[in-house]
């Protein structure tokens, strides 16, 4: 092993080659060109392959990190591809989108002074190769059971434990209320971090399992939870977070000032070849406007980075904390800064100016304060420090919170915590409801794909739990 590993000593770190800024603003595709074979193994085998793994550790999922670097230095790819399938059903979409600074590599404890070892970038080359090569096949069950399982949400939470489910023999339906599945990674993430087909083709794998998906239905609205319940042994909820954060103020509700989600929403249809009105009559486009994002966070980012793209003449983020207290990706806004994005940090809104329409945004300087009971400085304003930034285009990225889901499912009994979330029993990961789970989001509030991952796994598991002990009995009467 010695021979092959350990190379951190001679090899340094090298992650994938990133586009050039200038490319970058004129297409959506990602800014990371892929390892090649060689570049890969050199970089897995700077590995050295500790005894108790950090990186692992401080993943979400535990994935056997240092077993699929050795098994990539070694070039038996289809081996480390099982390893890396074995705990996480996208490792290709986490290799993309996981701030890995935070989780796994900023753990990694390779000898102090040495960068840590690349494993996102080795976790999407070896999925990205098992896709090329074909290895990589639907979650087919090796016999089928008598029980089915109803999920409402085809994000990431709902996905992952529709395929540690359907692997063990459940029939497994999955009703989402858009026409694609995928959740925010179809709908949410842009493109230049995460290519729609990379999604795609996994809800093409998952549908040739048997998974059945029962897309543009809104449980709610289309179908009630309580048919569900009726229908399935057991009902998994998994519909992540929706409800933006708003702005008050002065001019808040003038035309020209949206929410980010519909924008990037709006934004991610037309890459997919939608049509879509409010982007059409350019409500949703940025081409040719002065926008101005208000929010610090990773959302916000990601709605700077299209605006860019859609060839908007000049973006500003606003922020009221500062670089070091955003609680976006740094990472993320290096690569907004290389492409022409203007931070505006310490500055918050007082008021928007226009006539119907926005024609600017007042903006207050900000400066931090003493900690709160949290240990995070507060923010005050600096009075008479008022400025203004015109705008034709204002888009809102301040977070998310759940909608209220007893209310939208009928339901008065499901339990929320006081933040609306989903209240479950963190051992059983049950609801108040009988037979009725709760995973991703909508338990944790806005999170990170790899915890939705997680959360669908240790679902399935308690689901497989669950109608193994109340056997074939229905849930109208298991709840009794
Ligand atoms: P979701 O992905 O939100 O999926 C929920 C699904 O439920 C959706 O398909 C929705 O249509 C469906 N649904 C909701 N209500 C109903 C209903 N009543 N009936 C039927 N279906 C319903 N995380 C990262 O790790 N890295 C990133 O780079 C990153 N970037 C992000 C960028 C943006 C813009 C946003 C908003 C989030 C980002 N996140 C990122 C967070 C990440 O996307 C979420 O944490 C994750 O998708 C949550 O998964 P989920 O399955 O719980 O919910
Ligand atoms: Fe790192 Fe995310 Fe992969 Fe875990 S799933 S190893 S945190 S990139
Ligand atoms: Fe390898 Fe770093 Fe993980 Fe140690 S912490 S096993 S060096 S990747």
């Amino acid at each position: 092993m010695a021979e092959r590993m350990l190379k951190f000593v001679s090899v340094p770190q090298r992650t994938p080659d990133k586009r050039d800024a200038v490319a970058r603003r004129r297409d959506w595709d990602e800014i990371y060109r892929a390892f090649s074979a060689e570049r890969a193994a050199e970089q897995a085998a700077r590995c050295s392959q500790c005894g108790v793994p950090f990186c692992q550790v401080h993943c979400p999922l535990g994935n056997n990190i240092p077993d699929w670097l050795k098994l990539t230095a070694e070039g038996r790819l289809e081996e480390a591809y099982e390893v890396a399938a074995a705990t996480n059903t996208f490792p290709e979409i986490c290799g993309r989108v996981c701030p890995q600074d935070r989780l796994c590599e900023g753990n990694c404890v390779i000898e102090k002074g040495y960068d840590s070892v690349t494993i996102g970038a080795v976790e999407k080359y070896i999925t990205d190769t098992a896709w090329e090569r074909g290895w990589i096949v639907p979650p087919n069950p090796r016999h089928e059971l008598p029980f089915s399982v109803g999920i409402v949400g085809a994000g990431p939470a709902g996905m992952a434990a529709a395929e540690w489910l359907r692997r063990k023999g459940y029939a497994v339906h999955i009703y989402d209320r858009h026409d694609r599945a995928g959740g925010l990674l179809i709908y949410g993430i842009p493109n230049f971090k995460l290519e729609k087909p990379v999604v795609l083709r996994r809800w093409e794998q998952f549908a040739a399992a048997g998974i059945v998906f029962h897309q543009d239905c809104a449980v709610g609205r289309d179908v009630g939870l309580g048919e569900l319940r009726a229908r399935h042994d057991a009902v998994l909820i998994a519909t992540g977070v929706y409800k933006p954060r708003e702005i008050g103020g002065p001019g808040a509700g003038l035309a020209g000032i949206v929410p980010a989600l519909d924008y990037l929403t709006a934004s991610n249809r037309k890459g997919l070849g939608d049509r879509v009105a409010a982007f059409d009559d350019g409500t949703l486009d940025a081409a040719g406007k002065r926008v101005v994002v208000i929010g610090g966070g990773d959302t916000a980012m990601d709605c700077v980075r299209t605006a860019i793209r859609q060839g908007a003449r000049s973006v500003q983020c606003l922020y009221r904390r500062d670089r070091a207290n955003m609680p976006g990706s740094l990472r993320e806004v290096k690569h907004a800064e290389e492409e022409g994005v203007e931070f505006v940090w310490l500055a918050a809104p007082e008021a928007f100016l226009g006539d119907g329409r926005v024609r600017a945004v007042r903006a207050v300087r900000m400066h931090l304060g003493l900690p709160d009971a949290t240990g995070r400085q507060q923010v005050e304003p600096i009075p008479g420090s008022s400025f203004t930034l015109e705008a034709d285009l204002v888009i809102k990225a301040l977070g998310f919170d759940p909608e209220d889901l007893p209310t939208m499912f009928g339901e008065p009994d499901l339990a929320c915590t006081r933040w609306g979330t989903l209240k479950i029993d963190h051992r059983t990961m049950m609801t108040s409801l009988a037979g009725v789970f709760a995973a991703g989001d909508i338990v944790r509030g806005a999170s990170l794909v790899v915890w939705a991952i997680r959360d669908g796994r240790d679902a399935a598991a308690q689901i497989h739990r669950y109608v193994q002990a109340t056997a074939a009995r229905p849930l109208a009467v298991a709840a009794e």
